[in-house]
């Protein structure tokens, strides 16, 4: 008989979560306006809402912990941290930040100016953000592959090299301070880039004088598809695909929330002195002092740690297998989800899945509610709630896809917690017929809207 697949990891420490009754559920999901975000914590049997700052750390990280040095300035435990970073990535300066989101505050403070414009691939919504924010531009220039979801690509993360020629081309030099690689592609899936295509964009960027930086929340993620789907990779290390990876880059940010498998953390990572230098003045204004920048020392311990664990393939295959484990089991039951599975979340075509209930009444927020009912599992609706009204218009704007979206945490849930989830979608999609109205929003913010937007059921 074949040995079966089993984690490189046994459990120390347990939390107790409760599954609820039907009825509990219909009571505090309508309590909280059928937004999933309102839910309490311990009205959830299943969290697959995010999978940032939700992983569990090691009896290593816990007892790294314990030794962190608070020190204001010089803090053994920063030092740690860096010599960890430039072990990984070669980079030699390191600013931490409180999490992915100041890391970019911070470079875009000292960097970004008004009508710059920052190609990459599909930025993530707080990158995009940052950017936006400063009255600057981001251009997606990712293949037109990632946009169809039935279309098998290994790497589906790519930029399409004629598009980002063409924005290098016909702008000026001064307005691009920046290319920005997201590794592996959260906005199209958790879809990974090549080593080829970093190879191609950094040396298509040096041709223009243009610095590319790597938004790196996924990098771990994205070595373990290389090693697995790229020509030529099958037998080098995971820690050796990581740091030629970061060859292809001048400097990243990392969101520590989910490759380093801490619960907050991040960091801005420089080859030049130079860039460094430009941003310290920002880290200092925003973060904290160069050398805890936002974290606390024991933090930066854990994270240390984090990083070294997050990098080791038999931690990446059980993590990555159950992303996988998921998405095959909703396959097998003719649930639409996008193909390849990505890394870190498996995406449901609501709109395939809800086929009666229109657009306009939010089908990838009706079957999070649906999924929610069914069995207490949250999982974070990416459809035209998520994507706002037009700025100028104000019209509700309709991406092509509604999603929904089941993330993983890192070493938290067992594969009986995804057959939870396999078994209530089954049943939702065995009465999908009957499932014909969605939501009507009684209540919005101007922006960002899906945090804390109230529906009422139509
Ligand atoms: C999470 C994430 C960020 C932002 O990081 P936070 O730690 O949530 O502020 C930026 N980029 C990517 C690709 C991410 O996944």
């Amino acid at each position: 008989m074949k040995i079966p697949y089993a984690e490189p990891y046994k459990i120390k420490m347990v939390e107790p979560i409760r599954i609820s009754s039907r009825h509990e559920r219909e009571e505090w999901i309508s309590n909280s306006g059928f937004n999933l975000f309102n839910l309490k914590s311990e009205q959830v049997y299943i969290d697959l809402l995010t999978d940032s700052g939700t992983g569990a750390m090691s009896d290593r990280q816990w007892s790294a912990i314990m030794s962190g040095d608070e020190s204001y300035a010089g803090s053994s435990s920063y030092y740690k941290l860096k010599d960890k970073i430039h072990d990984l990535t070669g980079f030699e300066y390191i600013l931490p930040t409180h999490q992915g989101r100041a890391a970019e505050n911070v470079l875009f403070s000292a960097k970004v100016k008004e009508n710059d414009i920052i190609p990459g691939n599909a930025h993530f919504d707080t990158t995009k953000g940052h950017i936006e924010f400063r009255k600057a531009k981001a251009i997606d220039c990712t293949i037109a592959e990632a946009y169809d979801t039935e279309l098998i690509d290994p790497f589906k993360g790519n930029l399409d090299l004629e598009k980002l020629e063409s924005v290098l081309k016909n702008n000026p030099r001064e307005n691009i301070p920046m290319i920005i690689v997201t590794i592996t592609c959260n906005t199209t899936g958790g879809q990974p880039v090549s080593m080829q295509n970093m190879k191609d964009v950094y040396s298509l960027a040096g041709k223009y004088g243009i610095k590319v930086f790597f938004d790196s929340a996924r990098f771990a993620e994205n070595a373990y598809f290389i090693k697995i789907r790229e020509k030529g990779y099958k037998n080098t290390s995971i820690k050796e695909i990581v740091r030629e990876m970061f060859r292809y880059a001048d400097g990243m940010t990392m969101s520590s929330k989910k490759d380093g498998i801490v619960n907050i953390g991040g960091f801005i990572a420089f080859r030049e002195k130079e860039w460094y230098n430009a941003a310290t003045t920002f880290n200092i204004m925003f973060e904290g002092y160069l050398t805890y920048g936002g974290m606390a020392g024991r933090d930066m311990n854990a994270l240390a740690q984090g990083l070294s664990e997050g990098t080791e393939f038999e931690y990446l295959e059980s993590r990555i297998r159950q992303v996988a484990y998921l998405g095959e089991q909703l396959t097998k039951n003719q649930i639409p989800v996008q193909q390849p599975f990505g890394g870190h979340a498996i995406f449901v075509n609501a709109s395939k899945f809800l086929y009666k209930v229109p657009r306009e009444e939010f089908p990838g927020q009706t079957l999070a509610v649906e999924l929610y009912l069914e069995a207490g599992v949250r999982a974070a609706e990416i459809g035209a709630i998520m994507a706002d009204r037009d700025p100028v218009t104000r019209k509700n704007r309709y991406p092509e896809l509604e999603l929904v979206r089941l993330a993983i945490p890192r070493r938290v849930f067992t594969n009986n917690h995804m057959d939870v989830v396999v078994a209530a979608l089954t049943n939702i999609y065995n009465r999908r017929n009957k499932i014909q109205r969605g939501y009507k929003i009684i209540r919005e913010a101007p922006i960002l809207r899906h945090f804390t937007v109230e529906l009422d059921r139509i």
